[in-house]
């Protein structure tokens, strides 16, 4: 497996791959991988089969963090995230620096971002004003430098997911974007790399977060509820876990990610709850 720092020769390589036939498959990460990273590596490979090569982007996007977000202590860790790529059978890690990815933008150089500007507008949009610019920024950054065939992305960033595939389609990227199941521990709880922030009791609480889409899904299999009912009802229920904070909870159409009135199965839900600074998200189809 080789890893690759610099734009232009993961260019050239990846245009050498094109000329030659070869499907390229890109998982964007920032790293400090887990199973539910690896689980995208082994469905790229699927995807783009034996003969194609599978990208592994590890790159910490500062652009997609808020000034009072979590840049500066999110955790890397590049030495053991090249261990576990290889070993999911990934043929290139690309992680490039700063300086590489955003040579302009501590002169003020870097003015031109991509926005996605209606399925960005709510949930995660709204908690974090400029985090989707960011990552459509830097998704459409790595799309022209990896030129991947197929892009993998995890249903766990759900919002995220929704707004790429609209950018990838609006900006005809020649690609296909697929999204993965989320993977999570034994307890419920979603994986995720600021899992590691989280100390032994907040851990512990922290599956309240999977615990709530379960109890929304149970409840809207009996009969259709509000979702305004619903939303004060898991506000009760999230007191079951003192450490938890919400900050918001969503009920949705999985299409449009319009907010809906009466909740039945196939809405989906979103919810964000802070537990002391790290703030954690889940969502699921009901
Ligand atoms: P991140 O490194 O957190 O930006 O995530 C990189 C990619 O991995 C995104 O497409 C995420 O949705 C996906 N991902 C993160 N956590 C999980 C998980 N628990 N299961 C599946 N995919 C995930």
């Amino acid at each position: 497996m080789r890893m690759v720092t610099s734009i232009p020769a993961m260019q050239r390589l990846a245009k050498k791959w094109q000329r030659a036939g070869t499907r390229i498959g890109l998982v964007p990460t920032m790293g400090y991988l887990h199973e539910g990273h690896l689980s995208l590596v082994k469905r790229a490979r699927q995807l783009v089969g034996t003969q194609g090569k599978v990208v592994v982007s590890v790159y910490v996007n500062p652009t997609q963090f808020g000034p009072k977000e979590d840049f500066s202590r999110y955790p890397r860790d590049l030495n053991r995230d090249l261990i576990l790529c290889r070993d999911a059978g990934a043929d290139l890690v690309f992680a490039p620096h700063d300086g590489e990815m955003y040579p302009g933008k501590a002169a003020g150089l870097n003015s031109t971002y991509v926005v996605e500007e209606k399925l960005a507008r709510g949930m995660e949009g709204a908690a974090r004003p400029t985090h989707f610019r960011g990552v459509t920024t830097v998704v459409a950054k790595l799309f022209n430098i990896a030129l991947p065939d197929v892009a993998v992305f995890g249903q766990k960033d759900f919002q995220q997911a929704a707004v790429l595939k609209r950018m990838t389609g609006d900006l005809n990227f020649p690609l296909k974007i697929v999204i993965a199941p989320t993977l999570r521990e034994p307890d419920g709880l979603a994986m995720s790399s600021r899992n590691k922030y989280l100390d032994p009791e907040q851990r512990t609480q922290a599956v309240i977060l999977y615990h709530a889409l379960l109890a929304v899904s149970v409840a809207v299999k009996k009969k259709p509820l509000s979702a305004a009912r619903l939303k004060a009802d898991l506000k009760e229920f999230l007191s079951a876990a003192p450490l938890a904070r919400l900050d918001y909870v969503e009920l949705f159409d999985s299409e449009t990610l319009e907010p809906v009135k009466q909740v039945k199965p196939g809405t989906h839900m979103a919810l964000a709850v802070f537990f002391g600074k790290t703030r954690l998200i889940d969502n699921g189809r009901l």
